[in-house]
């Protein structure tokens, strides 16, 4: 019997692999980072090649260190960084340039000239997405352009397009297989969510030759199988999906209305909305969470910008803390933040409030304030932040919240939790299992090769290491969320009056 699954887990900074006995337990885990290129200002690249070799070098020695052969795990499960752009040569399986990179903004000038032109509800409607750099579409468009020969090549079928999962699976499979999952595809603004099929009024809108494109699969099923001499043994690609959406399903969130926040440098909070694809207000987005056969679930998605990188500042900009774990103890010395807000606009705000212009603000200081009230804000500002795009998600999807699962650096704070909690008058659970991306891999991959039998037993299975109650008073609350609100006004298009 194979009671192992493998992960790979290919991350913006760093390849992981993660090997999991099918009860959930972490068998070995392996991390290398690899380079980040910053040939411009806002410009970021990595080399596909390197990706690669690291992917493949962790995952080796992650089999090499759990002790098991090869033989005994039952399928290979990835999960990667989203909306990164590939594009290589379909005889040697060379990369054709550097990979642009999701976070990478040289295509803003050429999204704002699409915005001027009024494509954004057309393209919203078809995609969930806005227009914005951040996703593969620009990014592709840009190589075919700035490449010599790239679009003449592309048209003549001897280029290939995939993002990072795209990337591997045709690697691990010794170029048989040019495939995505539908989660992966959903984040290119080349896809419609509806139909589920690439989109032809966005390959005609950004000029991509269809036959570069990778065949959609579901993200549970058999992709192909890795060559042999890779492992020692072949093993099948059966399951794949984008790291937020891979968390999403590792944290067994199935059900209509189960949500998730992932509370690391940013902040990604993802709501199943089910078989219905919300089109969505307030600058959220609609993304596919994963398919399964032939049934389709979607997610609604919103981010915060600066979520655990403002202990990163208190860290590294202010010197208040040593580590980001002595946030807790300092947050908790005092009973309240004094009535001190701290607004973390650094880059501006996303969602609901979508000012580029805003910045960073503290308020309320008075004689009495001390290191511990500032770093106690500081803390809750993470927990409003996440309360409004959860308002504002409520509202789209018109699904009333009952409980939160959190993953993350950030939610190993117990100070953190219990305070979101309060904030959102809801119960949160911390998951036993905190490597929930990779583990939604491996169970995608899990179920289709019958590890498991059905969703229903990954969900019995499931366990929290911990779950924090609401237990503050509602007058309380609404206090301190008025106080936030009235702090966020003040920072609202600040850097706007400077010009
Ligand atoms: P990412 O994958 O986005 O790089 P992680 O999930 O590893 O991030 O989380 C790292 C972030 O979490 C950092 O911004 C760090 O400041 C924050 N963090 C880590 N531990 C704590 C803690 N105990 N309390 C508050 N923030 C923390």
């Amino acid at each position: 019997m194979s009671n192992y699954l493998l992960a790979l887990d290919q991350g913006t900074t760093s390849s992981r692999c993660i090997i999991f006995h099918r009860d959930g337990t972490i068998v070995s885990k392996v991390q290398r980072e690899f380079s980040q290129i910053f040939p411009r200002e806002g410009w970021v690249e990595h080399d596909a090649t390197e990706i690669w070799a690291t992917q493949m070098g962790v995952a080796v020695e992650a089999i090499l260190q759990s002790g098991i052969d090869a033989s005994e795990i039952a399928a290979l499960g990835i999960t990667n960084q989203r909306e990164t752009v590939v594009v290589w040569e379909k005889e040697s399986g060379k990369p054709i340039c550097n990979a642009i990179v999701w976070q990478c903004r040289r295509t803003a000038e050429y999204c704002d000239g699409l915005k001027a032109e009024g494509l954004e509800s057309e393209v919203r409607a078809r995609t969930g997405l806005l227009i914005d750099p951040y996703f593969s579409a620009t990014k592709l468009r840009w190589i075919l352009d700035h490449v010599e020969g790239a679009q003449k090549r592309a048209e003549k079928g001897e280029l290939l397009f995939g993002t990072i999962d795209s990337w591997l699976i045709y690697q691990l499979t010794g170029g048989k297989v040019h495939a995505i999952d539908p989660s992966n595809a959903s984040r290119t603004m080349l896809f419609n969510i509806h139909t589920m099929q690439w989109d032809e009024e966005m390959l005609r809108l950004f000029n991509i030759p269809a036959c570069m494109l990778p065949k959609v699969l579901p993200s549970s099923g058999v992709f192909g199988y890795t060559l042999p001499h890779l492992f020692g043994k072949s093993l099948p690609i059966a399951g794949v999906a984008g790291d937020q959406q891979a968390a999403l399903f590792g944290q067994s969130c199935f059900a209509v209305g189960d949500a998730k926040n992932t509370y690391g440098t940013g902040g990604f909070l993802l709501m199943n909305t089910g078989d219905r694809a919300v089109t969505p207000g307030q600058g959220l987005l609609t993304s596919v969470g994963w398919q399964i056969g032939n049934e389709v679930n979607y997610v609604l998605e919103g981010s915060v910008f600066v979520c655990g990188a403002v202990i990163q500042w208190l860290r590294d900009g202010l010197g208040l803390i040593k580590n980001a774990a002595e946030s807790e103890k300092l947050a908790m010395k005092v009973s309240d933040s004094a009535g001190v807000y701290l607004v973390p606009a650094f880059v501006g705000l996303g969602a609901p409030y979508w000012d580029a212009y805003a910045r960073g603000g503290i308020q309320g200081l008075t004689r009495g304030v001390t290191k511990a009230h500032i770093v106690r804000a500081a803390l809750e500002s993470m927990a409003y932040q996440t309360h409004d795009v959860l308002t504002a998600m409520q509202k789209e999807a018109t699904l009333p919240l009952t409980s939160l699962r959190v993953d993350g650096g950030a939610s190993a704070n117990n100070f953190l939790l219990q305070f979101q909690s309060d904030i959102l008058n809801i119960p949160l659970l911390r998951p036993a299992c905190v490597e929930t991306t990779a583990w939604g891999a491996a169970t995608l991959a899990g179920l289709a090769v019958g590890t498991f039998e059905s969703k229903e037993e990954l969900t019995r299975e499931w366990r929290a290491d911990r779950e924090f109650l609401p237990q503050m008073e509602d007058a309380a609350r609404e206090k301190l969320l008025g106080g936030w609100r009235r702090a966020v006004q003040r920072n609202l298009r600040w850097a706007e009056s400077e010009e």
